[in-house]
Order: structure tokens, then C-alpha cells, then sequence
């Protein structure tokens, strides 16, 4: 019988920085991870190629393989500001561990980035005086600006540096197993003692079982709804949370000049009326692409990211509306799935793409109509439609009086030929519950990174990976 000390389901930032910390801190712990894509070198995305997403079975190499859906990001690590007293991007690591320990922890996350080859240049850090001049006029229109200093890795270099990483595990002796789906977990007298496997190429439901005496789930928003079906099957505590929906933005880089330049992302929020929801721009790539990944069921959603050295003219960035939901209704993964699946339908499996002149005409954009406009799609397999089909009147109003807020800011950034995609659905809102060592309810089962809902980015989920390491290394 094979027995670990700990086992991981998962292999994305989360999981592989609490290896890596593991080799570090206690080399006699057994690691196990068990990932259900590639290898990051055998990962790629033939979108390019075909011109439309090949929906690549049995998993999506855009969100799933070894470093998660952190392979094909734009690799933009965001650090923190030394005079703040709180951590506003990234979720909430800190709730958990304070924010004092937290930046600590960023600061070494970010040397072992820099250990594995991550760029030296940090973006957002020498124009503070213009920095300051944007947040004052977006103050006046009653926007936060949130600016922190980004490492950008740029999504070939970030290959390149998984793969450093994913040599040194194995190197260190970390055990790597690939192509394995975590079917199952086991679980006895509310204990967690071990997982289920299966092979993912194969067509057999068969599964074996291997033991560890903790398991982490590090499974990302690739794993939420996995993670929300063991939550159900083993009464594991979890919480209401949101799920934020809305849509990719393109516009032309010259209207970001001046955002991209001083600050690299932007990160604005506000309240529009009439609705008061919170609506925020994420992750934001200048001169970057479009992307579509596949999530399970088949959905597919959009997201962005840019390289280092291949440059579009175009940037673009995601428009979020949080929504929350408490009674008699309580399940915004579902609202977000359905959402996505009518955008889905609308656009016979793909992306739908529209102008934003066309919704204030109240029409559809038609191919035709994109061939000449300003602004020329990035993402090709995207079909023109129009989205208000599908998007609630309500997110549509938020993201439409929040783009003519930013525009008082950003002059240009509610020009008619910017493009919107849908759907761009964040499907962390199946938020379990942990207690400072992040373990759940079911003794010995832990929780990190994005699956859980206690991170969303690189950096934070990267973070709560070497936390976890920390605390595992002491419990006996
Ligand atoms: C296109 C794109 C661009 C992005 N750009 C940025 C950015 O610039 N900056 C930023 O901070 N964040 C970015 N993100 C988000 C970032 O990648 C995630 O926040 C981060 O990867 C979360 O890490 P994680 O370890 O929690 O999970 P993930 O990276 O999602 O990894 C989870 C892994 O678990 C595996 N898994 C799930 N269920 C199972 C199972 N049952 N059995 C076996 N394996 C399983 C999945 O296949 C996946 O590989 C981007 C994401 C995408 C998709």
C-alpha cells in the first residue's frame, strides 16, 4: 500500500510552492502531487494554429497541467505597497495569517520567482507623481485606483520558468504524478485519509486508491465545481461567496498609454448606480491577447494574457461585477454556469464578441462590421454576436455606467469600437471553510489557492502554498 505524509490534488502555483517550501523547511516529509493535465513542456494550446479552440480533450492545456492555470497567465505577480496596511489584491491570505506575515511571505515568494529566472524589472514603482494625478481625477468620480508593483513574468517566459521549477521538484524528490484524475477522496470518521485516482486517458471508471496522513486540495477554479461536489458528498463547511461575471474589454493601446506606462495594470473600482455593485477591472495586459479556455462541462470562457516579446496594439482587461446571493437562492456557481452556457450557445461553443456602439444601439455586431473596425479582434475563433442576450440587465447596466465612469478618467475608454467579450466568469465563489491552519472541517483535509476561495491570483495562491508547507511541517 502506498502511504505519503502528505498528499496534494492539484499541481497550479498553490501546490508546487508548497513543495518547493517543503524541500526547504523538512526534506524527510513524502510529497505526493497528482494532476490531472500534462507535463508543462508537453502543454500547449493549438488556437493559434487552428484558429479557433480545439477544446483539447481530456483537459483544457490552458488551466490544467503542471502549474496550473499559472502556465499560460500573463504572469503578472502583484507584490504590495510598504505603506499599506491591508492587501487589496489577491483574495484573502491574509484574513487568515495577518498582513504583516503575509507581505513577509510575499517578499520571499517573490525571490524564489526571481531564483527561478523571473524578470528583475518590477513595473508601477518610478512614476508616483503621475500615479497620483490618475487617482485624483478618478477619486472625483468616485473610483478607487488600487496601484501595487507588478513583477510581469509574460506567458513564455513563465513556461520557461515553470519548467525550472517542475525539474527542481522532481530533482528535490518530490513526487509528480501526471495525466492522473483525483476522482474521489477518502475519507473516515470525518478524516481525510488519502484520495481516489484514475487514469485521465483512459476510459476506465476504475480507481486506486493511495493513502496520505494529510491531504491538500489545491485544485484552482479549474476544480471548483469538483471541489463543491466532495463538499456536498462529505458535509465539508463551506461559506456563501460571490461569483463575478462579466466580460474581456479591448481597446486600442494608445488610449491605455499612460495607464500602461506608469502603472502596467490599472486596477479600478467603483459603485455605479443604480445598482451599487461592486464592478472592478482585472487583470489588465497591455499589448496582450485574448484567450478562451475550457473549463469542465465543456464551458468556455474568456480571459487575456500578453508576452514578453510577441506584442498585439491592443489591450485588454476583464470588467467584473460581483454578484452575491443569500436567499432563497444560494448558488452563483450556478448563475455564473448558466450565464455561460446561454453565451456559449449564442456563439455555437465559442466566444462571443461585440462593439460597444452596437449595445448603445441596441443591435448585434455582425463579422462583417468587425473587418473595419478600429479596434481589430485578438481572439479569432470569437463570433460576433451580441451578448446583452445572455447577460443579466442588471451586470450589463453595472459594466455600461462603469465603462462611462473610467471614460472621465481614461478619455477614449468608452469609445464604439471597443470590443467586449463574454462570458469572463471568475468561478471562485464556492468558498470552503478553514480555520487558520486552513484546514476544513474534515480533519486532516486542507484547502489553498483558488479552488477553495482563498486566493486569486499567482502571487497569493504561491503564497498560501508556502504557508501551508509551514504549518504542515509542525503538525504532527
Ligand atoms: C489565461 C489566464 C491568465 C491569468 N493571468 C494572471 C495574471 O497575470 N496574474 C495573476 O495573478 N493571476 C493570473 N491568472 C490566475 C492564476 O493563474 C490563478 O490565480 C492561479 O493559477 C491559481 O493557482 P492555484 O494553485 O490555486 O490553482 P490552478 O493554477 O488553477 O491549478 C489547479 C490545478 O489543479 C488541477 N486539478 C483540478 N481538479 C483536479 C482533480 N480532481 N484531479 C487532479 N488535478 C486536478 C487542475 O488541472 C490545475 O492544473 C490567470 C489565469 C488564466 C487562466
Amino acid at each position: 500500500m502506498q502511504k505519503y505524509d502528505i498528499i496534494v490534488v492539484g499541481m497550479g502555483p498553490g501546490s508546487i510552492f508548497m513543495a518547493y517550501e517543503m524541500t526547504k523547511i523538512d526534506k524527510t516529509k513524502k510529497v505526493l502531487l497528482i494532476e490531472q493535465g500534462k507535463r508543462v513542456e508537453d502543454r500547449n494550446c493549438p488556437i493559434e494554429k487552428l484558429g479557433k479552440c480545439a477544446k483539447c480533450k481530456p483537459f483544457c492545456n490552458i488551466t490544467s497541467g503542471f502549474s496550473g492555470a499559472g502556465a499560460f497567465s500573463d504572469g503578472k505577480l502583484s507584490l504590495y505597497n510598504e505603506e499599506d496596511d491591508d492587501i487589496y489584491v489577491g483574495g484573502n491570505l491574509h484574513k487568515y495569517i495577518g498582513v504583516e506575515e503575509t507581505k513577509k511571505i510575499i517578499d520571499y515568494a517573490d525571490k524564489v520567482y526571481l531564483s527561478f529566472g523571473a524578470d528583475n524589472k518590477l513595473e508601477g514603482t518610478e512614476f508616483k507623481n503621475e500615479i497620483k494625478e490618475i487617482k485624483d481625477r478618478a477619486k472625483k468620480e468616485e473610483l478607487s485606483l488600487i496601484d501595487i508593483p507588478i513583477r510581469h513574468l509574460g506567458t513564455e517566459k513563465a513556461h520557461e520558468l515553470y519548467k525550472r521549477i517542475e525539474n527542481y521538484l522532481e530533482e528535490n524528490n518530490i513526487d509528480l504524478m501526471f495525466e492522473t484524475v483525483v476522482d474521489d477522496l477518502i475519507i473516515e470518521d470525518n478524516t481525510a485519509k488519502g484520495v481516489k485516482i484514475r487514469s485521465a486517458n483512459s476510459k476506465e471508471k476504475e480507481t486506486t486508491s493511495i493513502y496520505g496522513d494529510k491531504v491538500v486540495v489545491a485544485v484552482g477554479r479549474k476544480g471548483a465545481n469538483w471541489l463543491s461536489d466532495m463538499c456536498k458528498k462529505y458535509s465539508i463547511k463551506t461559506e456563501s461567496g460571490a461569483v463575478d461575471i462579466g466580460v474581456r474589454y479591448e481597446l486600442p493601446d494608445k488610449v491605455m498609454k499612460n495607464i500602461n506606462t506608469y502603472m502596467y495594470e490599472a486596477k479600478f473600482i467603483g459603485r455605479p448606480g443604480p445598482f451599487k455593485d461592486k464592478v472592478r477591472t482585472f487583470c489588465q495586459n497591455p499589448s496582450g491577447f485574448v484567450s478562451a479556455e475550457v473549463y469542465d462541462n465543456n464551458l468556455t470562457l474568456v480571459n487575456g494574457h500578453s508576452y514578453k516579446d510577441r506584442k498585439s496594439t491592443n489591450t485588454n482587461l476583464a470588467l467584473l461585477v460581483s454578484h452575491n446571493f443569500k436567499y432563497p437562492f444560494n448558488k452563483p456557481i450556478d448563475y455564473g454556469r448558466n450565464i455561460a452556457k446561454n453565451l456559449n450557445e449564442l456563439g455555437n461553443g465559442n466566444i462571443v464578441v461585440q462593439r460597444l456602439g452596437d449595445i448603445y444601439r441596441g443591435k448585434r455586431t455582425w463579422e462583417k462590421e468587425l473587418e473595419t473596425n478600429q479596434v481589430v479582434p485578438t481572439l479569432k475563433s470569437a463570433v460576433a454576436g451580441d451578448i446583452t442576450f445572455a447577460l443579466g440587465y442588471r451586470t450589463m447596466t453595472d459594466i455600461l455606467q462603469f465603462i462611462r465612469q473610467v471614460d472621465k478618467v481614461v478619455e477614449g475608454f468608452a469609445n464604439p469600437e471597443n470590443l467586449l467579450y463574454a462570458p469572463e466568469i471568475k468561478f471562485y465563489s464556492n468558498k470552503i471553510y478553514i480555520d487558520n491552519n486552513f484546514e476544513t472541517s474534515v480533519k486532516n483535509l486542507y484547502s489553498i489557492g483558488d479552488g477553495g476561495g482563498m486566493t486569486r491570483g499567482l502571487m497569493m495562491a504561491s503564497c498560501s502554498g508556502i504557508k501551508m508547507a509551514r504549518i504542515l511541517k509542525d503538525i504532527k
